[in-house]
């Protein structure tokens, strides 16, 4: 790995950073303005497409109706094109007998013989009306008297069932004007007027280039400190999404000379160039200095007061527009969605998106950072009267809140937190609310997965949301969930779970989950020992370091069981998860922790059992009879999942 992983600012050169860092910060509206100042108003380069391409596009020219449709006079109906004078007097008491001329108007017919007086002539729906005629009658209007004639008994009007040329699109008239948008029944219009191509807006193309020393591709091989380029493939897509052509360049080391050579290229080729990473102003960032090289005016904001986003920046090379977005993939996102797209989107001839908005309660309170616009991720949950808006976020560095949340929340600048109760509006990453038919709050157990396969099988939404066991419960009594899973293990009476339960909860059995001692296989200090001999060992060694758990975590009661006190290297390093101490100590940054047996042997690590925690669920007793929570019930006491329990480790109840 180059110079670029080594990013902490040198004492020489701290001040000035510092400096740069916090006085040019602007707020999102200022530099959404100068922004949009610096690119707009400006021509947008046009292209001829055919009609089946120009779907989604903006149309780059008026556009009139070269002919009339219909191209002539048209019967509505199948019957017979008659001259509505015949007719006048025609009723029950006095049909009238008229002709039938010898010829039939199908689609696609010209007529050839003229309708007389007292004539008739059969015509299709669609059929060009004849020379005479002026009305038609319906077949079902009409019998047959004898060969070669019909009989009416009701009047017709004149014009009655036909279509004259030109009612549908007069010619010249103004068919569609510059800037719409070309969906499937514009494409019908131009279709009917016998337009083949049209003129729209040519899709900007937009250059993405990631930058970093640790990135790979999807696709390749990952070796620590290595990590996936997930930037690269998810602006590519959201620009594809937003009526622009990404062009992903790759990512390029965190290299200077590279990058603006990468630079230089890209947007030789493009209307835009997007980068990510690399945009603080610490010593091995260097994009944003190439910007101020690749022409003017250069950087327009660098530093908005964004959460997440604050290292945003924004330039403007020779009309090109060229952006680093931050380099953790949620605050990428929501720059990208918030600042970039309605300027990629007016470069397309694009309306700004409309994002579809719900209003939800939020349960709990949300701290936020003064000063800065903050987002926040939500799931979305149906509670007794109304939405409740769960804030979903894992951090800036988390991708899969992304996929997991409903949509986000905006708290302002000026607000250091939403407070539990408020009533928030919710931009939605879909068009629709999608309310899970289950909904499981509490502590997360890949077990969990296990459980609920045959229910998304059987075409039911779960949404699980992991708050931890007390937060779990917390939301089964304000009735926000079905279940809460929960794993507390309470010290008078020693036993899990049952007397956590508040009235109108009832306690579900789910499964236990053998925790114990964690180690690298082979390790002499630990294999082959009980628990508490290990841990004894392992205090004995100053050179071995431990990985605790958080407080609050059953596993933690445990550990602090074992050590009786002792506070050896590494207990304060109290990761939230059974999967962090894994890995902390698969990794060598630890000799031994506390984990659950699945995790474990998952991560290739030696265990010794301890003690069984029950990972069990508290039932909303209301919510019971829902045909989803039946559904979770049966899938629990299934054979199927039982074994799949049993498969990964754990021990159903
Ligand atoms: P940077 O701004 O380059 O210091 O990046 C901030 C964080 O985002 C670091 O943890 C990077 O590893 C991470 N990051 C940068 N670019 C990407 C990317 N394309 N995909 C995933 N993570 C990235
Ligand atoms: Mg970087």
């Amino acid at each position: 790995m180059g110079s670029g992983m080594n990013k902490i600012p040198q004492p020489s050169d701290r001040g000035s950073v510092d400096q740069e860092q916090f006085l040019k910060i602007l707020s999102r509206e200022e530099a959404l303005a100068r922004f949009e100042a610096a690119l707009f108003p400006r021509a947008l380069p046009s292209e001829i497409r055919t009609l089946a391409a120009a779907l989604g596009r903006a149309l780059a020219e008026d556009i009139f109706a070269p002919i009339d449709v219909p191209p002539f006079d048209r019967s509505n109906v199948d019957g017979f094109a008659i001259r509505s004078a015949d007719l006048a007097a025609a009723s029950e008491a006095a049909p009238v007998r008229l002709a039938l001329n010898g010829e039939i108007i199908a689609c696609g017919t010209a007529p050839v013989l003229q309708v007389a007086s007292g004539t008739a002539t059969a015509i299709a729906t669609g059929g060009p009306l004849p020379r005479g005629a002026d009305a038609v009658v319906m077949v079902e209007h009409t019998q047959p008297a004898g060969t070669g004639a019909i009989e009416v008994r009701r009047a017709a009007s004149p014009g009655q069932f036909v279509s004259y040329a030109g009612s549908d699109i007069a010619r010249a008239e103004a068919l569609l004007r510059s800037g719409t948008i070309i969906g499937s029944r514009e494409i019908g219009m131009l279709a009917a007027c016998g337009i083949a191509e049209v003129k729209v807006v040519r899709r900007p193309r937009v250059a993405v280039v990631s930058t970093g020393d640790e990135l790979v591709q999807p696709g390749e091989v990952l070796a620590p400190p290595a990590i996936y380029d997930t930037n690269g493939a998810i602006v590519a897509a959201a620009i594809d999404e937003n009526g622009g052509a990404a062009h992903f360049v790759g990512a390029i080391p965190d290299d200077e000379a590279k990058l603006e050579a990468a630079m230089r290229e890209a947007l030789a080729e493009a209307d835009m160039l997007v980068l990510s990473g690399g945009t603080s102003k610490g010593a091995g960032d260097v994009s944003h200095r190439i910007i101020g090289r690749l022409g003017q005016p250069g950087i327009i904001a660098h530093g908005v007061a964004l959460k997440p986003g604050k290292p945003l920046c924004l330039a403007v090379c020779d009309g090109k527009p060229v952006v680093i977005l931050p380099g953790f993939p949620t605050s990428a996102m929501f720059t990208f969605h918030d600042m970039i797209v309605p300027v990629l989107r007016r470069m397309a001839g694009l309306p700004p998106r409309a994002d579809a908005k719900v209003s939800a309660m939020v349960p709990v309170r949300i701290a936020s950072e003064l000063g800065r616009t903050e987002f926040v991720m939500v799931s979305l949950v149906e509670a007794r009267d109304g939405l409740i808006a769960y804030p979903s976020g894992k951090g800036s560095g988390a991708i899969t809140s992304f996929a997991q949340a409903d949509g986000f929340l905006r708290i302002d600048a000026l607000a250091d937190q939403m407070p539990a109760g408020t009533e928030a509006e919710v931009t939605l990453f879909t068009p629709h609310v999608r309310v899970p038919d289950l909904v499981i709050i509490g502590s997360h157990c890949t077990g969990l997965d296990l459980v609920t396969a045959p229910l998304a099988r059987a075409g039911l939404s779960v949404r699980s949301i992991a708050v931890g066991s007390l937060g779990g419960l917390a939301a089964a009594r304000r009735g926000e969930c079905d279940l809460a899973p929960i794993h507390l293990f309470d010290e008078k009476t020693e036993t899990y779970n049952t007397p956590y339960l508040a009235d109108g909860l009832e306690l579900v059995p789910g499964w236990r989950r053998m925790q114990g001692i964690v180690f690298r296989l082979g390790d002499r200090r630990f294999e082959g020992f009980s628990a508490k001999d290990a841990v004894a060992v392992a205090l004995a060694d100053p050179a071995c370091i431990m990985v605790n758990r958080n407080q609050g975590a059953g596993t933690r009661i445990l550990i602090d069981r074992l050590l009786g006190g002792a506070r050896p290297e590494g207990y304060w390093n109290q990761p939230r998860s059974h999967n962090a101490v894994a890995a902390a100590v698969a990794q060598h940054r630890a000799d031994w922790g506390m984990t659950i047996a699945p995790v474990a042997h998952a991560s290739g690590l030696g265990f010794i059992p301890l003690a069984e925690e029950h990972y069990d669920f508290a039932l909303v007793s209301a919510r019971k009879q829902r045909r989803a929570v039946q559904a979770f019930l049966d899938a629990l006491a299934s054979d199927e999942s039982r074994a799949a329990l049993s498969r990964a480790g754990f021990r159903p109840a």
